[in-house]
């Protein structure tokens, strides 16, 4: 079943891809079929096996030669993980389907903020809805109560230092409450404020960024929903 599972997120994973290039662009996710962003050449099926063909055209674009981002086979393999880990965690069920739709939105999400600093509203709202379904089934009233305490805190950081945080972040917050609940979402909070600081701190010695460069939040709140999410990770372990 894991076997199934893992091509099947390489499928999707491939076709996050395609959203992740598209979306920005105002492209159709849907019409045309796959072609190379350099040369805009039609991809054949063969060109289109996710993980296979990067690794059988060594990296480059058959009709131009153009290096394929390493980001490509990187989200596919990262789809079929995460398929296999919300597996073990959730089996087959509802729980299952919701972590593993959001998840995927939420890899959209991830790098084109990445690129473009913006969170995309046709990814966060249906992430939102998503989460409203989730919390009502499996967290009410507790991962409202959270979402409310959570999306209070990120807002006044927000106003207090304005410019900091953008309010992709407070959605995004909104979202985890609702998915974790309180110490799950505790805990994404901690993971990405350390490996936002660490990276920041990384680019201003390097002399890549100064105190006052922007550096979009998103990428690691949704990192760290990710790695929090699917390895079942709590901030305490509460005694049963
Ligand atoms: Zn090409």
């Amino acid at each position: 079943m894991s076997i199934i599972l893992f091509l099947i997120g390489l499928i999707i994973g491939s076709f996050l891809n395609v959203c992740i290039y598209r979306i920005p662009e105002g492209i159709s996710i849907v019409i045309p079929g796959s072609f190379c962003p350099h040369c805009k050449h039609k991809l054949s099926w063969i060109d289109n096996i996710p993980l296979v063909s990067y690794i059988l055209l060594k990296g480059r674009c058959r009709y131009c030669a153009k290096k394929i981002p390493l980001q490509y086979p990187l989200v596919e393999l990262l789809t079929g993980v995460i398929f296999i880990l919300f597996y073990r965690r959730f089996g087959i069920s509802a729980e299952f389907i919701l972590f593993l739709s959001t998840s995927s939105l939420l890899i959209i999400a991830f790098f084109i903020d990445l690129r473009y600093m913006v969170l995309p509203d046709v990814v966060i709202i249906p992430s939102i809805i998503l989460s409203v379904i989730y919390g009502s089934i499996y967290g009410f009233p507790n991962n409202f109560i959270t979402a409310g305490i959570f999306v209070l805190i990120f807002y006044l950081l927000r106003v207090i230092f304005s410019g900091g945080l953008g309010i992709g972040d407070v959605e995004l917050i909104f979202i985890f409450s609702l998915m974790l609940g309180f110490y799950g979402t505790l805990m994404v909070v901690v993971i990405s404020s350390l490996i936002g600081t660490i990276y920041g701190v990384y680019l201003i010695r390097k002399g890549r960024a100064g105190m006052r460069t922007k550096i979009p939040f998103g990428p690691f709140l949704i990192g760290a929903f990710l790695l929090v999410s699917s390895l079942n990770i709590q901030a305490f372990y509460l005694p049963h």
